[in-house]
Protein backbone atom coordinates (compact mmCIF):
# COMPACT_ATOMS: atom_id res chain seq x y z
CA UNK A 1 0.00 0.00 0.00
CA UNK A 2 1.48 3.18 -0.88
CA UNK A 3 2.58 6.00 1.56
CA UNK A 4 -0.81 7.59 2.66
CA UNK A 5 -0.97 11.53 2.69
CA UNK A 6 -3.61 11.54 5.08
CA UNK A 7 -4.52 9.83 8.65
CA UNK A 8 -8.20 10.62 10.36
CA UNK A 9 -9.44 9.20 13.13
CA UNK A 10 -13.03 8.45 13.37
CA UNK A 11 -13.14 8.78 16.99
CA UNK A 12 -15.85 6.51 17.61
CA UNK A 13 -17.78 4.20 15.43
CA UNK A 14 -17.24 4.16 11.80
CA UNK A 15 -20.17 3.02 9.48
CA UNK A 16 -19.20 2.88 5.88
CA UNK A 17 -22.49 3.15 3.65
CA UNK A 18 -25.31 5.80 4.05
CA UNK A 19 -28.10 3.21 3.14
CA UNK A 20 -31.09 2.53 5.48
CA UNK A 21 -28.28 0.18 7.37
CA UNK A 22 -25.74 2.88 7.84
CA UNK A 23 -28.05 5.43 8.65
CA UNK A 24 -30.15 3.48 10.91
CA UNK A 25 -26.92 2.13 12.97
CA UNK A 26 -26.10 6.12 13.46
CA UNK A 27 -28.95 6.88 15.30
CA UNK A 28 -29.07 3.84 17.36
CA UNK A 29 -25.25 4.96 18.26
CA UNK A 30 -26.42 8.41 19.58
CA UNK A 31 -25.30 10.15 21.07
CA UNK A 32 -22.05 8.05 21.04
CA UNK A 33 -19.89 9.29 18.24
CA UNK A 34 -20.36 7.79 14.83
CA UNK A 35 -18.82 8.62 12.00
CA UNK A 36 -20.65 7.75 8.20
CA UNK A 37 -19.16 7.60 5.39
CA UNK A 38 -21.05 8.22 1.96
CA UNK A 39 -19.48 8.11 -1.46
CA UNK A 40 -21.76 10.17 -2.71
CA UNK A 41 -24.00 13.17 -1.26
CA UNK A 42 -26.26 11.37 1.79
CA UNK A 43 -29.54 9.93 -0.19
CA UNK A 44 -28.31 9.14 -3.65
CA UNK A 45 -26.12 5.77 -4.10
CA UNK A 46 -28.48 3.56 -2.15
CA UNK A 47 -30.75 0.76 -2.97
CA UNK A 48 -32.61 1.76 0.59
CA UNK A 49 -33.74 5.16 -1.80
CA UNK A 50 -35.28 2.83 -4.32
CA UNK A 51 -37.56 0.60 -1.93
CA UNK A 52 -41.17 0.92 -3.35
CA UNK A 53 -42.85 -2.07 -1.38
CA UNK A 54 -41.85 -1.32 2.46
CA UNK A 55 -41.03 -2.61 4.99
CA UNK A 56 -42.69 -6.43 6.26
CA UNK A 57 -43.57 -6.41 9.93
CA UNK A 58 -46.50 -8.16 11.39
CA UNK A 59 -48.23 -5.49 13.18
CA UNK A 60 -52.24 -6.21 11.18
CA UNK A 61 -55.52 -7.57 13.24
CA UNK A 62 -54.46 -11.22 13.59
CA UNK A 63 -51.13 -11.20 12.11
CA UNK A 64 -48.03 -12.95 14.31
CA UNK A 65 -44.34 -12.93 14.55
CA UNK A 66 -44.62 -16.11 13.89
CA UNK A 67 -46.88 -16.20 10.95
CA UNK A 68 -44.00 -13.59 9.08
CA UNK A 69 -41.65 -16.08 10.05
CA UNK A 70 -43.21 -19.09 8.80
CA UNK A 71 -43.43 -17.26 5.48
CA UNK A 72 -40.02 -16.20 5.70
CA UNK A 73 -38.94 -19.64 5.95
CA UNK A 74 -41.13 -21.29 3.59
CA UNK A 75 -40.06 -18.89 0.72
CA UNK A 76 -36.22 -19.13 2.36
CA UNK A 77 -36.58 -23.14 0.37
CA UNK A 78 -34.94 -24.81 3.38
CA UNK A 79 -32.17 -22.80 4.23
CA UNK A 80 -33.93 -20.44 6.36
CA UNK A 81 -32.53 -20.12 10.04
CA UNK A 82 -35.23 -20.40 12.37
CA UNK A 83 -33.96 -18.66 15.12
CA UNK A 84 -33.26 -15.53 13.42
CA UNK A 85 -36.75 -15.69 11.21
CA UNK A 86 -38.21 -16.19 14.60
CA UNK A 87 -36.28 -13.02 16.15
CA UNK A 88 -36.59 -10.55 13.34
CA UNK A 89 -39.85 -10.90 13.09
CA UNK A 90 -40.31 -10.34 16.65
CA UNK A 91 -38.17 -7.40 16.87
CA UNK A 92 -39.61 -5.91 13.72
CA UNK A 93 -42.97 -3.71 15.79
CA UNK A 94 -40.24 -2.02 17.60
CA UNK A 95 -37.62 -0.95 14.87
CA UNK A 96 -41.19 0.09 12.80
CA UNK A 97 -41.90 2.53 15.74
CA UNK A 98 -38.37 3.76 15.57
CA UNK A 99 -39.05 4.89 11.97
CA UNK A 100 -41.79 6.72 13.00
CA UNK A 101 -40.75 8.41 15.79
CA UNK A 102 -37.76 9.52 13.05
CA UNK A 103 -40.56 10.76 11.05
CA UNK A 104 -41.69 8.40 8.30
CA UNK A 105 -45.18 9.15 7.10
CA UNK A 106 -46.58 5.57 6.90
CA UNK A 107 -49.72 4.97 5.58
CA UNK A 108 -52.58 4.80 8.33
CA UNK A 109 -56.26 4.10 8.02
CA UNK A 110 -58.93 6.71 9.90
CA UNK A 111 -58.41 5.11 13.16
CA UNK A 112 -54.37 5.63 12.67
CA UNK A 113 -53.69 1.92 12.00
CA UNK A 114 -51.16 1.01 9.98
CA UNK A 115 -52.67 0.37 6.07
CA UNK A 116 -50.79 -2.74 5.43
CA UNK A 117 -49.72 -4.04 1.66
CA UNK A 118 -49.40 -7.82 0.61
CA UNK A 119 -46.78 -9.05 -1.66
CA UNK A 120 -46.17 -12.37 -2.73
CA UNK A 121 -45.74 -15.43 -0.48
CA UNK A 122 -47.12 -13.40 2.52
CA UNK A 123 -49.81 -14.86 4.08
CA UNK A 124 -51.12 -11.71 5.01
CA UNK A 125 -51.44 -8.45 4.73
CA UNK A 126 -48.35 -6.87 6.18
CA UNK A 127 -46.25 -4.42 4.51
CA UNK A 128 -45.96 -1.28 5.99
CA UNK A 129 -46.31 1.18 2.99
CA UNK A 130 -45.60 5.18 2.20
CA UNK A 131 -47.62 6.71 -0.35
CA UNK A 132 -48.37 3.72 -2.40
CA UNK A 133 -44.60 2.77 -3.71
CA UNK A 134 -42.87 5.84 -2.09
CA UNK A 135 -41.44 3.83 1.07
CA UNK A 136 -37.58 3.87 0.34
CA UNK A 137 -37.48 7.57 -0.34
CA UNK A 138 -39.86 8.44 2.59
CA UNK A 139 -37.75 6.51 5.22
CA UNK A 140 -34.56 7.91 4.12
CA UNK A 141 -35.55 11.95 3.69
CA UNK A 142 -36.71 10.79 7.11
CA UNK A 143 -33.68 9.07 8.36
CA UNK A 144 -31.48 11.93 6.92
CA UNK A 145 -33.41 15.12 8.63
CA UNK A 146 -32.88 13.06 11.46
CA UNK A 147 -29.14 12.50 11.11
CA UNK A 148 -28.70 15.97 10.37
CA UNK A 149 -30.71 16.90 13.26
CA UNK A 150 -28.27 14.67 15.21
CA UNK A 151 -25.20 16.37 16.53
CA UNK A 152 -23.26 13.07 17.74
CA UNK A 153 -23.16 11.86 13.89
CA UNK A 154 -20.66 13.18 11.57
CA UNK A 155 -21.68 12.55 7.46
CA UNK A 156 -18.36 12.42 5.16
CA UNK A 157 -19.11 12.21 1.81
CA UNK A 158 -16.86 11.83 -1.22
CA UNK A 159 -15.17 8.76 0.26
CA UNK A 160 -14.88 5.31 -0.86
CA UNK A 161 -13.96 2.62 0.91
CA UNK A 162 -11.64 0.19 -0.83
CA UNK A 163 -9.90 -2.02 1.99
CA UNK A 164 -10.32 -2.81 5.27
CA UNK A 165 -7.17 -2.67 7.54
CA UNK A 166 -5.90 -5.17 10.20
CA UNK A 167 -4.05 -4.48 12.81
CA UNK A 168 -3.07 -7.68 14.98
CA UNK A 169 -6.05 -9.58 13.56
CA UNK A 170 -8.62 -6.91 14.21
CA UNK A 171 -10.36 -4.86 11.66
CA UNK A 172 -8.91 -0.92 13.05
CA UNK A 173 -10.39 1.38 9.82
CA UNK A 174 -10.48 1.20 6.19
CA UNK A 175 -8.44 2.41 2.88
CA UNK A 176 -10.70 5.18 0.95
CA UNK A 177 -10.09 6.82 -2.42
CA UNK A 178 -11.53 10.35 -2.70
CA UNK A 179 -14.01 11.06 -5.33
CA UNK A 180 -12.75 11.05 -8.47
CA UNK A 181 -9.34 10.49 -7.28
CA UNK A 182 -8.27 7.24 -9.10
CA UNK A 183 -3.77 7.46 -8.70
CA UNK A 184 -3.70 9.46 -5.62
CA UNK A 185 -3.26 7.71 -2.23
CA UNK A 186 -5.26 6.37 -0.25
CA UNK A 187 -6.85 8.11 3.19
CA UNK A 188 -6.91 6.16 6.10
CA UNK A 189 -9.96 6.26 8.60
CA UNK A 190 -8.91 4.76 11.58
CA UNK A 191 -11.74 3.35 14.03
CA UNK A 192 -11.94 0.90 16.66
CA UNK A 193 -15.40 -0.16 15.22
CA UNK A 194 -16.09 -0.56 11.82
CA UNK A 195 -19.37 -1.53 10.57
CA UNK A 196 -19.90 -2.35 7.40
CA UNK A 197 -22.76 -1.57 5.55
CA UNK A 198 -22.50 -0.22 2.11
CA UNK A 199 -24.87 -2.68 0.23
CA UNK A 200 -25.53 -5.82 -2.30
CA UNK A 201 -23.81 -6.30 -5.67
CA UNK A 202 -26.88 -6.10 -8.05
CA UNK A 203 -24.79 -3.48 -10.00
CA UNK A 204 -22.73 -5.87 -10.66
CA UNK A 205 -25.11 -7.85 -13.04
CA UNK A 206 -25.51 -5.67 -16.71
CA UNK A 207 -29.40 -5.70 -16.50
CA UNK A 208 -30.13 -5.01 -12.74
CA UNK A 209 -32.60 -2.90 -10.27
CA UNK A 210 -29.51 -1.39 -8.22
CA UNK A 211 -27.88 1.83 -8.37
CA UNK A 212 -24.78 2.06 -10.08
CA UNK A 213 -22.42 1.97 -7.27
CA UNK A 214 -24.00 -0.69 -5.22
CA UNK A 215 -21.68 -3.16 -7.01
CA UNK A 216 -20.03 -5.57 -4.06
CA UNK A 217 -17.97 -3.55 -3.17
CA UNK A 218 -18.78 -4.30 0.64
CA UNK A 219 -18.32 -8.05 0.24
CA UNK A 220 -15.04 -7.85 -1.99
CA UNK A 221 -13.70 -6.17 0.07
CA UNK A 222 -14.29 -7.82 3.38
CA UNK A 223 -13.56 -11.36 1.81
CA UNK A 224 -10.35 -10.15 0.62
CA UNK A 225 -9.23 -9.04 4.25
CA UNK A 226 -10.23 -12.62 4.68
CA UNK A 227 -13.62 -12.79 6.27
CA UNK A 228 -16.14 -15.94 5.94
CA UNK A 229 -18.68 -15.16 3.14
CA UNK A 230 -21.87 -16.97 3.47
CA UNK A 231 -24.51 -18.41 0.82
CA UNK A 232 -22.77 -15.77 -1.77
CA UNK A 233 -24.73 -18.13 -5.09
CA UNK A 234 -27.90 -16.90 -4.07
CA UNK A 235 -28.70 -13.66 -6.00
CA UNK A 236 -32.47 -12.65 -6.40
CA UNK A 237 -33.85 -11.41 -9.67
CA UNK A 238 -36.56 -9.50 -9.88
CA UNK A 239 -39.17 -10.73 -12.44
CA UNK A 240 -40.08 -7.19 -13.18
CA UNK A 241 -38.14 -5.10 -14.52
CA UNK A 242 -39.12 -1.99 -17.11
CA UNK A 243 -37.62 -3.34 -20.10
CA UNK A 244 -37.10 -0.42 -21.41
CA UNK A 245 -32.85 0.10 -22.25
CA UNK A 246 -32.68 1.88 -18.85
CA UNK A 247 -29.49 0.94 -17.13
CA UNK A 248 -30.39 0.57 -14.35
CA UNK A 249 -33.49 -0.93 -14.95
CA UNK A 250 -36.56 0.95 -13.35
CA UNK A 251 -39.05 -1.68 -10.62
CA UNK A 252 -42.16 -2.27 -11.41
CA UNK A 253 -43.21 -3.36 -8.02
CA UNK A 254 -44.73 -6.88 -6.97
CA UNK A 255 -47.79 -4.95 -4.87
CA UNK A 256 -48.66 -4.03 -8.43
CA UNK A 257 -49.07 -8.12 -9.16
CA UNK A 258 -50.64 -8.15 -5.36
CA UNK A 259 -53.36 -5.77 -6.45
CA UNK A 260 -54.48 -8.41 -9.34
CA UNK A 261 -52.16 -6.85 -12.18
CA UNK A 262 -51.37 -10.04 -14.72
CA UNK A 263 -48.52 -10.96 -16.56
CA UNK A 264 -49.08 -11.93 -20.24
CA UNK A 265 -46.88 -12.60 -23.62
CA UNK A 266 -46.67 -10.53 -26.78
CA UNK A 267 -49.08 -13.47 -28.24
CA UNK A 268 -51.75 -12.12 -25.59
CA UNK A 269 -51.55 -15.49 -23.42
CA UNK A 270 -51.63 -15.17 -19.26
CA UNK A 271 -48.58 -18.36 -18.76
CA UNK A 272 -48.73 -18.23 -14.74
CA UNK A 273 -51.45 -19.88 -13.84
CA UNK A 274 -50.26 -23.05 -15.54
CA UNK A 275 -46.91 -22.77 -13.24
CA UNK A 276 -47.81 -22.48 -10.10
CA UNK A 277 -51.11 -22.18 -8.09
CA UNK A 278 -50.71 -18.99 -6.79
CA UNK A 279 -50.37 -17.92 -10.63
CA UNK A 280 -48.25 -14.08 -10.50
CA UNK A 281 -47.85 -13.63 -7.12
CA UNK A 282 -46.04 -17.40 -6.48
CA UNK A 283 -42.37 -16.93 -4.98
CA UNK A 284 -39.92 -14.06 -6.97
CA UNK A 285 -37.79 -17.06 -8.34
CA UNK A 286 -40.77 -19.07 -9.98
CA UNK A 287 -42.16 -15.95 -11.71
CA UNK A 288 -38.48 -14.58 -12.25
CA UNK A 289 -37.97 -17.95 -14.35
CA UNK A 290 -41.35 -17.88 -15.94
CA UNK A 291 -40.45 -14.73 -17.99
CA UNK A 292 -36.80 -15.92 -18.20
CA UNK A 293 -38.12 -18.49 -20.39
CA UNK A 294 -40.32 -16.89 -22.51
CA UNK A 295 -37.51 -14.14 -23.44
CA UNK A 296 -35.61 -16.96 -24.11
CA UNK A 297 -38.31 -18.18 -26.61
CA UNK A 298 -38.28 -15.52 -28.65
CA UNK A 299 -41.84 -13.59 -26.77
CA UNK A 300 -41.96 -10.53 -24.90
CA UNK A 301 -43.67 -10.09 -21.32
CA UNK A 302 -45.91 -7.00 -20.33
CA UNK A 303 -47.16 -6.29 -16.85
CA UNK A 304 -50.71 -5.70 -17.65
CA UNK A 305 -52.51 -3.28 -14.76
CA UNK A 306 -55.12 -1.98 -17.07
CA UNK A 307 -58.04 -4.15 -15.57
CA UNK A 308 -56.59 -4.52 -11.87
CA UNK A 309 -55.77 -0.81 -11.06
CA UNK A 310 -56.91 1.29 -14.30
CA UNK A 311 -56.27 5.09 -13.58
CA UNK A 312 -55.43 4.22 -9.64
CA UNK A 313 -51.91 3.38 -10.93
CA UNK A 314 -51.52 6.80 -11.29
CA UNK A 315 -51.99 8.04 -7.71
CA UNK A 316 -51.54 4.93 -6.23
CA UNK A 317 -48.28 3.81 -7.95
CA UNK A 318 -46.65 7.19 -8.54
CA UNK A 319 -42.97 5.65 -8.97
CA UNK A 320 -44.18 3.18 -11.58
CA UNK A 321 -46.86 5.55 -13.17
CA UNK A 322 -43.48 8.11 -13.13
CA UNK A 323 -41.36 5.80 -15.04
CA UNK A 324 -43.93 4.50 -17.46
CA UNK A 325 -44.24 8.13 -18.20
CA UNK A 326 -40.34 8.38 -18.87
CA UNK A 327 -40.39 5.59 -21.12
CA UNK A 328 -43.30 6.72 -23.40
CA UNK A 329 -45.57 4.26 -21.54
CA UNK A 330 -49.25 4.58 -20.77
CA UNK A 331 -50.04 1.87 -17.80
CA UNK A 332 -53.95 2.80 -17.90
CA UNK A 333 -53.94 2.07 -21.72
CA UNK A 334 -51.30 -0.17 -22.55
CA UNK A 335 -48.57 -2.70 -21.45
CA UNK A 336 -45.73 -2.73 -19.31
CA UNK A 337 -42.79 -4.54 -20.83
CA UNK A 338 -40.73 -6.12 -18.37
CA UNK A 339 -38.01 -8.57 -17.69
CA UNK A 340 -35.95 -10.12 -15.13
CA UNK A 341 -33.29 -8.49 -13.51
CA UNK A 342 -30.33 -9.06 -10.71
CA UNK A 343 -32.23 -7.68 -7.50
CA UNK A 344 -30.78 -8.53 -4.10
CA UNK A 345 -28.41 -10.12 -2.65
CA UNK A 346 -29.13 -12.76 -0.33
CA UNK A 347 -25.70 -14.32 0.90
CA UNK A 348 -23.31 -11.65 1.91
CA UNK A 349 -20.35 -11.27 4.71
CA UNK A 350 -21.19 -13.93 7.25
CA UNK A 351 -22.52 -12.35 10.31
CA UNK A 352 -23.70 -13.67 13.81
CA UNK A 353 -26.93 -12.77 15.51
CA UNK A 354 -25.32 -9.13 16.97
CA UNK A 355 -23.83 -8.58 13.51
CA UNK A 356 -20.17 -9.53 13.99
CA UNK A 357 -18.49 -10.98 11.20
CA UNK A 358 -15.04 -13.36 11.60
CA UNK A 359 -12.67 -10.43 11.57
CA UNK A 360 -12.77 -8.65 15.20
CA UNK A 361 -13.33 -5.24 15.13
CA UNK A 362 -15.63 -6.11 11.87
CA UNK A 363 -19.41 -5.69 12.49
CA UNK A 364 -21.72 -5.58 8.91
CA UNK A 365 -25.44 -4.95 8.25
CA UNK A 366 -28.22 -4.68 5.66
CA UNK A 367 -27.30 -5.98 2.18
CA UNK A 368 -23.85 -6.59 2.51
CA UNK A 369 -24.47 -9.16 5.59
CA UNK A 370 -25.82 -12.61 5.60
CA UNK A 371 -27.55 -13.05 8.87
CA UNK A 372 -29.37 -16.61 7.85
CA UNK A 373 -32.88 -14.69 7.59
CA UNK A 374 -33.52 -15.32 3.42
CA UNK A 375 -31.72 -18.48 2.98
CA UNK A 376 -31.90 -18.95 -0.65
CA UNK A 377 -34.86 -16.77 -1.62
CA UNK A 378 -35.47 -13.40 -0.29
CA UNK A 379 -39.43 -12.92 1.08
CA UNK A 380 -40.65 -9.19 -0.29
CA UNK A 381 -39.62 -6.32 1.74
CA UNK A 382 -37.77 -8.54 4.41
CA UNK A 383 -34.50 -6.76 3.70
CA UNK A 384 -35.43 -3.23 4.69
CA UNK A 385 -36.56 -5.36 8.35
CA UNK A 386 -33.65 -6.83 8.45
CA UNK A 387 -31.29 -3.84 7.73
CA UNK A 388 -33.12 -1.90 10.74
CA UNK A 389 -33.04 -4.83 13.43
CA UNK A 390 -29.57 -5.71 12.97
CA UNK A 391 -27.97 -2.05 12.76
CA UNK A 392 -30.15 -1.48 16.37
CA UNK A 393 -28.44 -4.85 17.56
CA UNK A 394 -24.98 -3.69 16.44
CA UNK A 395 -25.69 -0.09 17.80
CA UNK A 396 -26.30 -2.12 21.17
CA UNK A 397 -23.26 -4.86 20.71
CA UNK A 398 -20.78 -1.54 19.95
CA UNK A 399 -22.34 0.98 22.88
CA UNK A 400 -21.00 -1.68 25.23
CA UNK A 401 -17.68 -0.89 23.89
CA UNK A 402 -17.88 3.07 23.23
CA UNK A 403 -18.29 5.89 26.03
CA UNK A 404 -19.99 8.66 25.19
CA UNK A 405 -18.39 11.78 24.36
CA UNK A 406 -17.96 14.86 21.48
CA UNK A 407 -16.73 14.27 18.28
CA UNK A 408 -13.34 15.71 18.19
CA UNK A 409 -12.65 18.17 14.71
CA UNK A 410 -12.12 16.30 11.63
CA UNK A 411 -10.79 17.71 8.33
CA UNK A 412 -14.12 18.31 6.02
CA UNK A 413 -14.02 16.56 2.23
CA UNK A 414 -16.10 18.88 0.40
CA UNK A 415 -18.53 17.30 -2.00
CA UNK A 416 -17.90 18.48 -5.94
CA UNK A 417 -20.69 17.66 -8.10
CA UNK A 418 -18.79 17.93 -11.60
CA UNK A 419 -16.44 15.60 -10.12
CA UNK A 420 -18.82 13.41 -8.75
CA UNK A 421 -20.92 13.42 -12.29
CA UNK A 422 -17.84 12.84 -14.37
CA UNK A 423 -16.56 9.81 -12.00
CA UNK A 424 -20.10 8.77 -12.29
CA UNK A 425 -20.28 9.02 -16.07
CA UNK A 426 -16.47 6.86 -16.21
CA UNK A 427 -17.65 4.28 -14.25
CA UNK A 428 -20.52 3.15 -16.08
CA UNK A 429 -18.73 3.44 -19.67
CA UNK A 430 -15.46 1.46 -18.76
CA UNK A 431 -14.98 -1.29 -20.63
CA UNK A 432 -13.71 -3.95 -18.00
CA UNK A 433 -16.97 -3.00 -15.77
CA UNK A 434 -19.17 -3.46 -18.51
CA UNK A 435 -17.45 -7.12 -19.63
CA UNK A 436 -17.73 -8.10 -16.02
CA UNK A 437 -21.54 -7.09 -16.17
CA UNK A 438 -22.17 -8.90 -19.47
CA UNK A 439 -20.89 -12.22 -18.17
CA UNK A 440 -22.62 -12.24 -14.94
CA UNK A 441 -26.27 -11.71 -16.79
CA UNK A 442 -24.95 -14.13 -19.28
CA UNK A 443 -23.14 -16.74 -16.99
CA UNK A 444 -24.09 -16.42 -14.01
CA UNK A 445 -28.09 -15.09 -14.34
CA UNK A 446 -31.32 -16.59 -13.56
CA UNK A 447 -30.39 -20.20 -15.35
CA UNK A 448 -27.03 -21.82 -14.83
CA UNK A 449 -25.42 -25.00 -15.95
CA UNK A 450 -21.30 -25.77 -15.33
CA UNK A 451 -20.06 -25.01 -18.60
CA UNK A 452 -21.09 -20.74 -18.24
CA UNK A 453 -20.04 -20.80 -14.53
CA UNK A 454 -16.67 -21.99 -15.34
CA UNK A 455 -16.42 -19.79 -18.68
CA UNK A 456 -17.82 -17.33 -16.29
CA UNK A 457 -14.84 -18.01 -14.02
CA UNK A 458 -12.05 -18.08 -16.50
CA UNK A 459 -13.14 -14.53 -17.72
CA UNK A 460 -13.34 -13.13 -14.64
CA UNK A 461 -9.63 -14.24 -14.22
CA UNK A 462 -8.77 -12.78 -17.33
CA UNK A 463 -10.40 -9.64 -16.50
CA UNK A 464 -8.83 -9.47 -13.22
CA UNK A 465 -5.11 -10.18 -14.61
CA UNK A 466 -5.54 -7.93 -18.22
CA UNK A 467 -7.73 -4.92 -17.28
CA UNK A 468 -5.76 -1.46 -17.30
CA UNK A 469 -8.29 -0.52 -15.11
CA UNK A 470 -7.55 -2.87 -12.22
CA UNK A 471 -7.92 -0.26 -9.47
CA UNK A 472 -9.03 -2.05 -5.48
CA UNK A 473 -12.43 -1.12 -6.93
CA UNK A 474 -12.37 -3.22 -9.05
CA UNK A 475 -10.80 -6.00 -7.41
CA UNK A 476 -13.55 -6.24 -4.86
CA UNK A 477 -15.82 -6.11 -7.94
CA UNK A 478 -14.06 -9.18 -9.01
CA UNK A 479 -13.54 -10.69 -5.76
CA UNK A 480 -17.69 -10.51 -5.72
CA UNK A 481 -18.15 -12.26 -8.88
CA UNK A 482 -15.62 -14.78 -8.48
CA UNK A 483 -17.58 -15.90 -5.02
CA UNK A 484 -20.93 -15.71 -6.54
CA UNK A 485 -19.61 -18.04 -9.54
CA UNK A 486 -17.42 -20.06 -8.01
CA UNK A 487 -20.39 -21.11 -4.90
CA UNK A 488 -22.57 -21.26 -8.07
CA UNK A 489 -20.88 -23.90 -9.22
CA UNK A 490 -19.58 -25.65 -6.60
CA UNK A 491 -24.03 -26.04 -5.59
CA UNK A 492 -24.44 -29.47 -7.62
CA UNK A 493 -28.73 -28.59 -7.08
CA UNK A 494 -31.23 -26.14 -7.48
CA UNK A 495 -32.54 -24.24 -4.57
CA UNK A 496 -34.37 -20.99 -4.13
CA UNK A 497 -32.97 -17.95 -6.68
CA UNK A 498 -29.95 -20.71 -7.92
CA UNK A 499 -31.20 -22.80 -10.69
CA UNK A 500 -28.88 -25.00 -12.39
CA UNK A 501 -30.28 -26.44 -15.98
CA UNK A 502 -28.25 -29.22 -15.39
CA UNK A 503 -28.98 -30.16 -11.76
CA UNK A 504 -33.06 -28.53 -11.86
CA UNK A 505 -33.55 -30.55 -9.01
CA UNK A 506 -33.55 -29.40 -4.86
CA UNK A 507 -31.24 -32.02 -3.61
CA UNK A 508 -31.51 -32.75 0.48
CA UNK A 509 -28.01 -33.33 1.02
CA UNK A 510 -27.50 -29.57 0.06
CA UNK A 511 -29.69 -28.25 2.50
CA UNK A 512 -27.19 -25.96 4.15
CA UNK A 513 -25.85 -22.53 3.94
CA UNK A 514 -22.28 -22.28 1.62
CA UNK A 515 -19.57 -20.75 3.83
CA UNK A 516 -16.84 -19.79 1.69
CA UNK A 517 -13.23 -18.01 2.27
CA UNK A 518 -12.13 -16.11 -1.03
CA UNK A 519 -9.35 -18.35 -1.16
CA UNK A 520 -11.47 -21.44 -1.69
CA UNK A 521 -13.14 -19.41 -4.16
CA UNK A 522 -10.02 -18.48 -6.06
CA UNK A 523 -9.42 -22.50 -6.15
CA UNK A 524 -12.19 -22.90 -7.61
CA UNK A 525 -11.85 -20.26 -9.94
CA UNK A 526 -8.19 -21.71 -10.88
CA UNK A 527 -9.57 -25.15 -11.57
CA UNK A 528 -12.44 -23.82 -13.73
C1 LIG B 1 -35.53 -0.83 -6.83
C2 LIG B 1 -35.47 -1.54 -5.50
C3 LIG B 1 -36.65 -1.74 -4.78
C4 LIG B 1 -36.61 -2.40 -3.54
N1 LIG B 1 -37.75 -2.53 -2.81
C5 LIG B 1 -37.68 -3.06 -1.56
C6 LIG B 1 -38.82 -3.09 -0.70
O1 LIG B 1 -39.89 -2.61 -1.06
N2 LIG B 1 -38.69 -3.63 0.53
C7 LIG B 1 -37.52 -4.17 0.98
O2 LIG B 1 -37.46 -4.65 2.11
N3 LIG B 1 -36.43 -4.14 0.20
C8 LIG B 1 -36.47 -3.59 -1.05
N4 LIG B 1 -35.35 -3.55 -1.82
C9 LIG B 1 -34.08 -4.02 -1.25
C10 LIG B 1 -33.59 -2.98 -0.25
O3 LIG B 1 -33.82 -1.70 -0.77
C11 LIG B 1 -32.10 -3.15 0.03
O4 LIG B 1 -31.79 -4.47 0.33
C12 LIG B 1 -31.71 -2.28 1.24
O5 LIG B 1 -32.13 -0.96 0.99
C13 LIG B 1 -30.23 -2.34 1.46
O6 LIG B 1 -29.89 -1.34 2.39
P1 LIG B 1 -28.38 -1.08 2.72
O7 LIG B 1 -28.35 0.08 3.64
O8 LIG B 1 -27.73 -2.33 3.09
O9 LIG B 1 -27.73 -0.70 1.30
P2 LIG B 1 -27.96 0.58 0.32
O10 LIG B 1 -29.25 1.25 0.63
O11 LIG B 1 -27.73 0.11 -1.04
O12 LIG B 1 -26.82 1.55 0.78
C14 LIG B 1 -25.47 1.25 0.55
C15 LIG B 1 -24.66 2.48 0.88
O13 LIG B 1 -23.28 2.16 0.81
C16 LIG B 1 -22.61 3.11 -0.01
N5 LIG B 1 -21.43 2.46 -0.56
C17 LIG B 1 -21.34 1.55 -1.57
N6 LIG B 1 -20.05 1.20 -1.77
C18 LIG B 1 -19.32 1.90 -0.85
C19 LIG B 1 -17.95 1.96 -0.55
N7 LIG B 1 -17.07 1.24 -1.24
N8 LIG B 1 -17.54 2.80 0.44
C20 LIG B 1 -18.44 3.55 1.14
N9 LIG B 1 -19.76 3.50 0.91
C21 LIG B 1 -20.20 2.68 -0.08
C22 LIG B 1 -23.66 3.54 -1.01
O14 LIG B 1 -23.34 4.78 -1.61
C23 LIG B 1 -24.88 3.63 -0.08
O15 LIG B 1 -24.83 4.83 0.64
C24 LIG B 1 -35.38 -2.90 -3.06
C25 LIG B 1 -34.22 -2.71 -3.80
C26 LIG B 1 -34.25 -2.03 -5.00
C27 LIG B 1 -32.99 -1.82 -5.76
Amino acid sequence: MPVLDSLLDADGALVVGAGLAGLFCALKLAPRPVTVLSPVPLGAGASSAWAQGGVAAAVGPGDTPHAHAVDTERAGAGIVDERVAESVAREAAARIEDLARWGTPFDRDETGHFALGREAAHSANRIVRVNGDRAGHAIMQALIAEVRRTPSIRIVEGLTAVDLVREHGRVVGVFCRRLGDRYGEPVLVRSRAVVLAAGGLGGLYAVTTNPPGVRGHAMGMAARAGALIADPEFVQFHPTALATGADPAPLATEALRGEGAILVNDLGERFMPAIHPDAELAPRDIVARANFRQIKAGRRVFLDTRLALGERILTEFPTVAGYCRDAGIDPVTGLIPVAPAAHYHMGGIKVDEWGRSSLAGLWVCGEAASTGLHGANRLASNSLLEATVFAARIADDISGLEPVRKLAPFPGIAWDEAIGEATEARLRTLPAVQDLRRVMTDLVGVERDADGLKAALRTIAELEATSRDVTRSYLNMTTSATLVAAAALQRTESRGGHFRTDYPDTDAGWQHHTVMTLEEALAIRAAA
